[in-house]
């Protein structure tokens, strides 16, 4: 069984990150889903928590995605699940220069190694910081969004 981690804020889940779960979901037998927030700052603790279980909840349907909030290093939340690779989206040049130099900390530090998905064509420009942005201006976000229930 082959286990991915896909770390980030998402804040909130995006149809570019649903994008990343369902191709990596070709390469690897399970994806979970992992939600980081900053120890130092414990009231991020239960809205990572929330959206980990909306994202769990989009999920409820395909056992092979799982969500989860976590906090500290990366490597260590991708052994505790057994992931042998970090999955990451990659949308422009700085995304991937960033990328880059995680992946090779991780790489130095475990032996996690990190897989960079480009973005698909016409998902690109999605980013969740643009989503909150037209949101916040009372913009109706949903088509950037997977479908919910919830
Ligand atoms: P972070 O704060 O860790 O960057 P995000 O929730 O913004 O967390 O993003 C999580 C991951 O999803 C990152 O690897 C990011 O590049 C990727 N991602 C975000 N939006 C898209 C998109 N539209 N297409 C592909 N990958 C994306």
């Amino acid at each position: 069984m082959r286990t991915a981690v896909f770390p980030g804020s998402f804040d909130p889940f995006t149809l570019g990150h649903a994008d990343i779960v369902e191709r990596a979901l070709r390469i690897f037998d399970r994806v979970v889903v992992a939600v980081g927030y900053n120890i130092d700052k414990p009231e991020r603790a239960d809205s990572a928590s929330r959206r980990a279980a909306h994202i769990a909840s989009l999920y409820a349907g395909n056992p092979a995605v799982e969500a989860s909030a976590y906090s500290g290093l990366t490597v260590e939340f991708a052994r505790s699940v057994g992931a042998s690779c970090i999955v990451r989206g990659v949308r422009e040049s700085v995304d991937f220069e960033y990328e880059r130099r995680m992946a090779d900390l991780n790489g130095e530090i475990s032996d996690i190694d990190t897989i960079l998905l480009p973005a698909r064509p016409g998902l690109g420009f999605l980013s969740s910081s643009a989503v909150r942005e037209l949101a916040h201006h009372g913009f109706d976000v949903s088509r950037f969004l997977p479908p919910s229930n919830t």
